[in-house]
């Protein structure tokens, strides 16, 4: 089983498809779909459902979601006929502690996504050998520079980013193509989505991941670690 990540990134290239099947055929192990179900999202979520329809896929239900986001989960369920659809979301205790009334998120974002997302998540990926997400180059600040394979040297396991080399025009092409239903508020200007309070419309020509967090510091969620530490370069 090749694990070396310079050789499993220089064998696959660019060609999501390909790679994507490799790391759903059991060669890297134990592998999930993490996703937002946001404004890409479909995306890998066709493939998936393509090529091995009973892997797990881990929905982060934050309770802070756009009601929008939990329709379209339910409704790309159904139609992907997706199998192991596994909603996660924070513990009622911690919640209860820390962010009883919900406005966490103002006043420290960062603890916020780690009770409402990283924790969950991390929980949730135990087991795992690896997992996918969607993120992409285009996307800028931190994963300017991603790879397609990675390796999260605190947890061992790999982290597969299909996508990494796509961009605007592949995905809608993608989308057209496989003629799938769209996030609703993709129409209404909202290019990455995210929860409700911390994610906005962006202007045309702007960073599709500007409405996230705008005005502050804060391009990621945390989830996205590498080397045992949380990514928080600004995005350019
Ligand atoms: S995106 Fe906002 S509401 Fe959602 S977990 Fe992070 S800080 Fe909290």
């Amino acid at each position: 089983m090749p694990r070396d990540l310079a050789t499993l990134n220089a064998r696959f290239g660019q060609d999501a498809e390909t790679a994507l099947r490799f790391s759903l055929s059991g060669a890297l192990g134990e592998i999930a779909l993490v996703s937002s179900f946001g404004a890409d999202s479909v995306v890998l979520l066709h493939m998936v459902a393509q090529i091995a329809p009973q892997t797990p896929v881990l929905f982060i239900d934050t309770l802070m979601l756009f009601p929008e986001t939990l329709a379209y989960q339910r409704t790309l369920a159904e139609k992907l006929a997706l199998r192991d659809l596994r909603v996660i979301g924070p513990d009622r205790e911690a919640l209860f502690a820390d962010d009883p009334d919900a406005t966490l998120h103002r006043a420290a974002p960062d603890a916020c996504c780690d009770l409402r997302k990283t924790r969950p998540l991390a929980q949730a990926l135990q087991g795992f050998d690896g997992w996918i997400s969607g993120r992409k180059r285009m996307q800028g600040g931190a994963r300017a520079d991603l790879d397609l394979f990675e390796r999260d040297t605190a947890s061992g396991q790999t982290k597969v980013n299909p996508l990494a080399s796509w961009d605007v025009r592949q995905i809608a092409a993608y989308i057209d193509r496989h003629d799938l239903p769209r996030h609703p508020l993709v129409a209404k200007g909202y290019a990455s989505i995210g929860c409700a309070p911390c994610t906005g419309p962006v202007a045309a020509g702007e960073d599709p991941r500007a409405g996230r967090w705008r005005g502050q510091d804060k391009t990621e969620c945390g989830i996205h670690i590498q080397d045992g530490r949380v990514i928080r370069r600004k995005a350019s």
